[in-house]
């Protein structure tokens, strides 16, 4: 018994430390030095882009002062340092998300412009008549959009996974749902608007049980754990740079070789031909194929700093830090009267969307604002979610390991006094 208990306080003197270490990153964030409205600014809205350590605005700025040239054309000095820095990130992010091959890792825009891609370059490849395309009633508007778009082109139809009152998928109503029709499964890992993070590994196992290959929208999961996608055994992972910790207009697909060798290209143009004549072209191989015109290479080398970043700070001690910070302002929130949370999953990410009975969510985020706290205020471009919850909007704060819990009770006071002022 005794030694349990000494155990049990070492362990917690660990967890202390380890949290301690998380929260000293927190000066590497210039932003987050700033007054909003004469109070230190709180940042709360990370699930729609997060903030940015100083190394990834130095990397940034040192691309442009230093190399600033056109990638994989020039022999000159500076394009050959260029396409040096920008193909090494492509090692990065293969080795961050465990990709078998480099050529497996497409630079895209964002999660967006990857799910746009694989819908139409794989999706008209694969989706005919009478097929189905399988979503969850989770998904962000850009895991929507391009399948919906795609099902009408088609004659096919988009079929919805359900989700519980807690906001998770039950399996069984999944696995109800793979049929011979289904042709693609493509599903958030973590949800945007509900912090939900879903069962994807065993997802893609029952998809694959069928012969379905799925795509997984990862941009609420590469900024807060580790992924894996030849353990997760997905075809298909996107994600946007600038939601863990890098810069805007820049993101990645990750596609199985398989698959992406026999897509056509989704745009096309220079650097993704090999030949040109006008009677044809002949494509370049991967990734290249994938990647037509200049890419975003300054945010390319900024994004690489940023996997450089994520790779020293221990992402274990991360993820349970900021689920210690969700718990702390779950039960906070609790003791806002009237106050609702929308998204109680068991398994969650640090995202907390609520609702306070007879107060617009618009006028908290206002409120708010004045106190120098930035939170979202909507529907998260996920109007189906709030359909299914029958609310018009939710307020969401969103939380990275940067945040504090004085910062949480800085939220808790501000909200109390929201319902003081507008209840
Ligand atoms: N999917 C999810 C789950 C998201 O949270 C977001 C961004 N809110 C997107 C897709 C779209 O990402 P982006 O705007 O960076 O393309």
């Amino acid at each position: 018994m005794h030694t349990t208990t000494v155990q049990s306080s070492q362990a917690n003197q660990d967890l202390l430390e380890r949290f301690e270490a998380v929260r000293g990153c927190r000066h590497h964030f210039p932003l987050l030095r700033q007054r909003v409205n004469g109070k230190p600014l709180v940042y709360f809205d990370n699930a729609a882009t997060s903030q940015k350590p100083q190394v990834v605005i130095d990397a940034t700025l040192r691309y442009y002062e230093e190399e600033n040239s056109n990638i994989h054309r020039g022999v000159h000095y500076l394009s050959e340092r260029a396409t040096q820095a920008y193909e090494g990130v492509r090692v990065k992010v293969q080795h961050l998300l465990n990709a078998a091959h480099q050529r497996e890792i497409i630079f895209v825009r964002g999660t967006t412009e990857g799910i746009n891609l694989v819908a139409y370059s794989y999706g008209r490849t694969i989706v005919g008549a009478g097929d189905e395309v399988l979503i969850s009633a989770m998904e962000h508007h850009s895991n929507i959009v391009p399948w919906q778009i795609l099902c009408e082109e088609k004659g096919a139809k988009l079929r919805v996974i359900p989700i519980n009152d807690r906001g998770e998928i039950e399996l069984a109503d999944y696995e109800k749902l793979l049929t011979s029709r289904t042709k693609i499964v493509a599903l958030t890992h973590v949800s945007n608007a509900l912090g939900t993070i879903n069962p994807v590994k065993t997802m893609v196992a029952m998809a694959h049980a069928h012969g379905i290959p799925v795509l997984l929208d990862g941009a609420q999961a590469v900024p807060h754990m580790k992924v894996d996608v030849r353990d997760l055994d997905c075809d298909f992972y996107v994600f946007s740079a600038h939601k863990a910790f890098g810069p805007t207009g820049v993101g990645i697909l990750y596609g199985v070789t398989k698959l992406l060798d026999a897509m056509p290209p989704y745009q096309s143009g220079g650097d993704m031909i090999k030949s040109v004549t006008f009677e044809k072209t002949i494509y370049n191989d991967l990734p290249y194929k994938f990647e037509a015109g200049t890419p975003n290479i300054g945010g390319g080398i900024g994004m690489g700093a940023a996997i450089d970043y994520i790779n020293e700070i221990d992402l274990a001690s991360l993820a349970e830090y900021e689920h210690e910070l969700l718990a702390y302002a779950t039960r906070g929130v609790a003791e806002i009267p009237g106050l609702r949370i929308i998204g109680t999953a068991r398994e969650k990410a640090s995202v907390l969307s609520f609702v306070i009975d007879g107060i617009h969510p618009h006028d908290i985020g206002t409120i708010l604002d004045d106190e120098g706290i930035a939170i979202r205020t909507g529907h998260h471009c996920a109007q189906p979610v709030m359909q299914r919850f029958g609310v018009p909007a939710t307020a969401r704060a969103s939380f990275a390991f940067y945040n504090t819990k004085e910062e949480i009770d800085v939220f808790l006071a501000a909200l109390h006094r929201v319902r003081e002022v507008l209840a």
